[in-house]
């Protein structure tokens, strides 16, 4: 088979890069040519993984064509996805997000369980396969669970995510606890990030019941008020956005994560969307959403319903 080129979403989080190292690492275990790569730049709190369990970032991907042969992990909307998605073959899918806006010309391996990370259906593969993690890609295995649970807080995590990051944990000889909350702390340091850079570390344009274009961003923090003293420049790179992408709504959580809620900014002729589903009043484009920390199990699915 030619090579296999393995790659996470847009704005990659610890699961993406995570989940296509880890990805490349078994195809090429079984016999199969395969590389990572990544859609963009990798994040504090990923680097901060990579160096811990001293692994490389993978090269950065723009495009693909019609000769590449690829593998989608931790997404598989084409919004998400790389250039010219269409034009290349989409060997296998391994992913733990809805599926929507995908369709393939061919058969293909899709593997899909609704848990908290794409780590947590890999390691199944690599038992299933009969293949043993390393060490170092355990560890980044269980950053990335660590990273799409919140050190297992948020309420996309499963028993499942949580039992395979024990596992993982063992392999890899380390303390969950200890080395979660280091590595979520590293990606909530944002003082060298630009505002517009801000709205861009972990973005999902999605469309919501077939009409509004809305791009939800998220950034985690220890302190919402510090981040909203940015508030003003935030709003108007997202109204360059707003422009630019042609959006009907931009919603920016900034996330405590030591208290697992969020403050919203919430920009676009259709913020009111936020308001009714949430039951807040908008209040110079932002409101607090309590309890609110998911983006794919509290946000899109409750923006869906209340937008149809
Ligand atoms: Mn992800
Ligand atoms: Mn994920």
């Amino acid at each position: 088979m030619e090579k296999l080129l393995v790659f996470g979403h847009k704005s990659p989080d610890t699961d993406s890069i995570a989940s296509s190292i880890a990805m490349a690492f078994l195809q090429t275990k079984l016999g199969n040519v395969a590389e990572p790569r990544r859609l963009g730049n990798i994040s504090k709190e990923t680097e901060y993984a990579l160096n811990h369990f001293k692994i490389g970032a993978p090269e950065l991907l723009s495009s693909v064509t019609e000769n590449d042969n690829i593998v989608l992990v931790d997404h598989n909307e084409a919004d998400q996805s790389v250039e010219n998605i269409e034009k290349a073959h989409i060997y296998m899918v391994v992913d733990h997000h809805r599926i929507s806006n995908f369709q393939t010309a061919d058969p293909l391996y899709y593997y899909a369980e609704p848990v908290g990370c794409t780590c947590t259906i890999l390691y199944k593969l690599f038992e299933q396969n009969n293949i043993a993690i390393p060490v170092d890609v355990a560890g980044l295995m269980l950053s990335a669970i660590i990273s799409d649970t919140l050190l297992f807080k948020s309420p996309t995590c499963t028993d499942l995510d949580r039992t395979t990051a024990e596992k993982l944990a063992k392999i890899s000889n380390t303390d969950i606890n200890s080395y979660g909350l280091a590595m979520l702390k590293a990606g909530t340091d944002l003082s060298s990030f630009s505002e517009e850079e801000l709205v861009n570390l972990d973005a999902k344009v999605v469309t919501i019941a077939d009409k509004i274009k809305a791009k939800i961003s998220q950034v985690n923090t220890a302190d919402i008020d510090e981040v909203m003293t940015r508030k003003a420049k935030l709003e108007e790179a997202m109204n360059k956005d707003v422009e630019s992408l042609g959006l009907d709504l931009d919603l920016l959580l900034i996330t405590d994560i030591i208290n697992s809620n969020s403050q919203a900014i919430v920009l676009g002729s259709h913020a009111n969307l936020v308001e009714k589903s949430y039951s807040v009043k908008l209040e110079n484009n932002t409101a607090f959403l309590k309890g609110i920390v998911s983006r794919k199990k509290q946000v899109i699915p409750v923006l869906t319903s209340n937008a149809e």
